[in-house]
């Protein structure tokens, strides 16, 4: 499979291993967006939605791993964190807290590399098998270009709003529950963290123009899940 160029948010505050990534990861055909803050970072992921992002865990505002913390409940972008933590444990948390994949410090441009391939090659592989579109009532969803319209007005969707509402539109008719959400979208499976996913839907059902009380498109179902609706 051939990479497209990807666009990519470095988040590292040492200017030295900033300067040395750009080169290589511009040499390797990508374009690289670099912060030195997480704050930044947080809203270059939101804005700009770069298709990998590599984040530094020693930042100087915020803490690496609330970081992550906080880009996985906006965003489902892939993220590798370069860490100098190399317990298990550490580890560990943070593959549960959302990292796709880490390194650990120093490593190689051609290591780093190598990693973002691998994350790049999976995620394009998961767009390259999803179907042209998928309709259900007035909805139009288009994976591949990651486009939702309704009623041919075009949506403007978070990436987690996106895949949480393409997951449910590919199974129109079926009960969700919100830990298979969680393991299948958020690719976590920490028990707590469900109110999240209600936020989401909350949010999801804003943009569709209903509401939990009088709900078009996404059935709550108490104590179970979520469920899509062809409402026609
Ligand atoms: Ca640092």
């Amino acid at each position: 499979m051939v990479f497209a160029m990807a666009l990519i948010l470095l988040v590292e505050d040492d200017r030295n291993i900033t300067a040395a990534m750009v080169r290589a990861l511009t040499d390797a055909g990508h374009v690289v967006r670099p912060v030195g803050q997480a704050t930044e970072a947080l809203k270059v992921v939101t804005e700009d939605q770069p298709d990998l992002v590599i984040l530094d865990l020693g930042l100087p505002d915020i803490d690496g791993t609330d970081a992550l913390r906080m880009m996985r409940s906006v965003s489902a972008v892939p993220v590798i964190v370069a860490t100098a933590r190399r317990s298990e444990a550490d580890i560990i948390a943070l593959l549960s807290a959302g990292a796709d994949d880490y390194v650990t410090k120093p490593f190689s441009s051609g290591h780093i590399l190598a990693r973002i391939n691998a994350v790049l090659r999976r995620t394009q592989a998961a767009v390259a098998q999803a179907p042209t579109v998928i309709i259900v009532g007035d909805l139009e969803i288009n994976p591949r270009q990651r486009r939702v319209a309704l009623g041919g007005q075009a949506l403007q969707l978070t990436r987690r709003e996106f895949d949480v509402l393409t997951y449910l539109a590919e199974r129109v008719g079926q009960v969700i529950s919100r830990r298979e959400l969680l393991t299948e979208v958020w690719n976590q499976s920490r028990i707590g963290e469900e109110q999240t996913i209600d936020v989401h839907i909350s949010w999801l059902r804003r943009k569709l123009g209903e509401t939990a009380a009088a709900p078009r498109y996404l059935h709550t179902v108490r104590g179970v899940g979520v469920m899509m609706v062809d409402p026609r």
